[in-house]
């Protein structure tokens, strides 16, 4: 559905973001929510994002950019707005607007036709839910329903807590529309009725799925029928509603979310009801679709850690997997919770009935972290004193190393060493150009004692240089001249090469207008970067890092010769090892004549 975010009501293009950012400043926006003291032309203050006793929150009023040396959270002011008001970047647009006295894009007609009927749409749906719960609680066609909840051991109380409905057989809701005058096409569009006026979810249990702020957007709904094949049906995707983008559950559990810290994400719906009868609260399900970017975004507005309850089986522990790369990818922290004894938690904590809450505090205190759960999965039913074992477990934790954001990569290689043991070398990295000797990958720029960035991540000469420009983008002139794109390692180069597109567009000053579109990952880097930059900033520091770039790929490309050499040796390939011979020959010299200059 692309056209989705058109039919929201406030279209914002680029310039409207541009256009309420040259009016609003940072620093006053900040000090509604953060006591700023200035210190030199900087502010500092208690961060607002995490508890602290002494500064760490920074803000830059000259680039208009705020960085935390505590929580290494980083952003612009729609980013600060975006996370104090617990808002999506629309919204923090719409306030900020509104402060700033700019009028958003008028809507066109059509825009405004959209919006007019998705509004339409939502009041539709919000009148269904309430419809629904009435016949389910204070009617006689609701007993199948009030049965079923009995046999789910479901209490009135928590199901009004969801809204939870029942369609009678018939046409009973449709009867209600026209006694209400209301058009019978907007209950169509939302999926309400069938063709025939008949109730789309007719003998079912209705659960409303929800929006953060508790708006009914769909429904997911059970059978009460035994001879029904199909136990649950869903709402069609609308313009008010699109799978894989809600959190089922969220507008309930946010505040207990903000309370303990963390959400608990299960997989479904009653799982979610069952835990919140059980007094987790801070509860919620993905609804209906493996956790996609969309949802894992959406959490993130809320909380930095997921505790994870996924279904004992085999799918659901691989699911349990996806989530953490997922997670990961969006630098959330994520256990993992295995329910023991019960296909789901929903049969876990009915099994435990009085003794719920305990027996869930129990099985959420040894929750390992995802990344541990992982390692122990690539380990299941390997032993681990047999060598064909340990070889084979070996090349799955590498896989699943693999599979995290590469800042993490490291630090979980020594985790897994530990916990393999003595056969721990086994994960050492598998041989791979980057750390071929002579070629160290994380170069300790000697002269400036510089090992490591504030955020303890490893420094290499590839990210002194981004950083470098960052805080000085002039030296491009330098450095475009000294260094080309293929000589940079990858995960440098698209940054690289986004920043220099800014400053040819935009001069010194481009970077601070374009940053937001940068993706997440970058802008933190150029963030840190203006909050701490690094020891020496100079054109003949830019120099020196771009020709220790150049000759780290020359020295990683003579060594690529070398290797294809003895190949091409063992082959008997006079004419190619000749070639060969010759490149490594050229090659060499001029690595030694930079050496010796430099
Ligand atoms: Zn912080």
């Amino acid at each position: 559905m692309a056209d989705h975010n058109s039919q929201v009501p406030t279209p914002a293009s680029d310039d409207a973001f541009a256009e309420v950012k040259a009016k609003v400043d940072l620093v006053k926006v900040v000090q509604e929510h953060v006591r700023l003291t200035k210190r030199n032309k900087d502010f500092w203050g208690l961060c607002p994002f995490h508890q602290e006793d002494s500064p760490s929150f920074k803000v830059n009023p000259q680039m208009q950019s705020w960085y935390c040396f505590g929580c290494e959270r980083s952003g612009d002011v729609f980013t600060f707005v975006e996370l104090i008001e617990k808002t999506d970047k629309r919204g923090a647009l719409q306030m900020l607007a509104e402060r700033a006295g700019v009028e958003l894009r008028k809507l066109s007609p059509e825009q405004k036709e959209r919006s007019d009927s998705r509004k339409r749409l939502l009041a539709m749906l919000k009148l269904a839910a309430q419809f629904y719960e009435y016949v389910l609680w204070s009617t006689p066609a609701g007993e199948p329903g009030r049965r079923l909840l009995a046999t789910r051991q479901v209490n009135e109380e928590n199901a009004r807590r969801f809204q939870l409905g029942y369609a009678p057989a018939g046409r009973g809701f449709a009867e209600y529309l026209r006694a209400k005058k209301r058009s019978l096409a907007d209950a169509q569009e939302g999926g309400l009725l069938r063709r025939d006026g008949t109730d789309f979810f007719a003998e079912r249990l209705v659960i409303p799925i929800r929006d953060e702020r508790g708006q009914p957007l769909a429904f997911t709904a059970r059978t009460v029928r035994a001879d029904e094949q199909r136990k649950y049906i869903n709402s069609p995707e609308t313009p008010a509603y699109v799978k894989g983008r809600v959190i089922f559950g969220l507008d309930l559990a946010r505040d207990e979310i903000a309370r303990r810290g963390h959400a608990v994400l299960m997989e479904g719906q009653f799982d979610v009801i069952t835990a919140h009868g059980a007094g987790i609260q801070n509860a919620v399900a993905s609804s209906g679709t493996a956790l996609t970017d969309d949802q894992v975004r959406l959490l993130k507005r809320f909380t930095d850690e997921l505790l994870l309850v996924f279904d004992a089986d085999r799918a659901g522990r691989q699911a349990a997997q996806k989530a953490v790369l997922l997670a990961a990818a969006h630098q959330m922290r994520t256990r993992v919770a295995t329910v023991t004894g019960a296909k789901d938690p929903d049969e876990f904590l009915r099994a435990a009935g009085a003794d719920a809450a305990t027996q869930w505090e129990e099985l959420a205190a040894k929750a390992p972290s995802g990344f541990e759960f992982g390692m122990e999965e690539a380990a299941a039913g390997l032993n681990l004193s047999n060598a064909n074992h340990v070889e084979l477990a070996a090349r799955k934790l590498r896989d699943w190393i693999a599979q995290f954001p590469v800042a993490l990569q490291e630090d979980y290689r020594e985790r897994a060493k530990r916990w393999m043991g003595v056969s721990g070398h086994l994960l050492a990295a598998e041989p791979d150009e980057k750390r071929s000797p002579g070629r160290p990958g994380a170069y300790k720029v000697g002269k400036n004692g510089l090992e490591t960035s504030p955020a303890g991540k490893k420094m290499t000469v590839g990210r002194y240089l981004l950083q470098l420009l960052a805080v000085r983008p002039v030296a491009f002139d330098l450095v475009r001249t000294k260094i080309t794109l293929d000589e940079l390692d990858e995960e440098d180069r698209g940054i690289y090469e986004r920043m220099l597109e800014t400053y040819e567009r935009g001069g010194v000053s481009g970077l601070e207008t374009e940053l937001a579109g940068y993706p997440a990952e970058e802008q933190d880097l150029i963030r840190r970067a203006w909050a701490a930059p690094p020891p020496n900033v100079d054109d003949e520091v830019a120099v020196e890092l771009a020709e220790r770039i150049t000759l780290d790929h020359m020295r990683s490309r003579h060594s690529g010769i070398i290797r294809e050499l003895s190949e091409a040796e063992r082959g008997k390939d006079s004419e190619r090892v000749a070639r060969l011979e010759a490149e490594a020959r050229e090659l060499g010299h001029a690595i030694d004549e930079m050496e010796r200059r430099g």
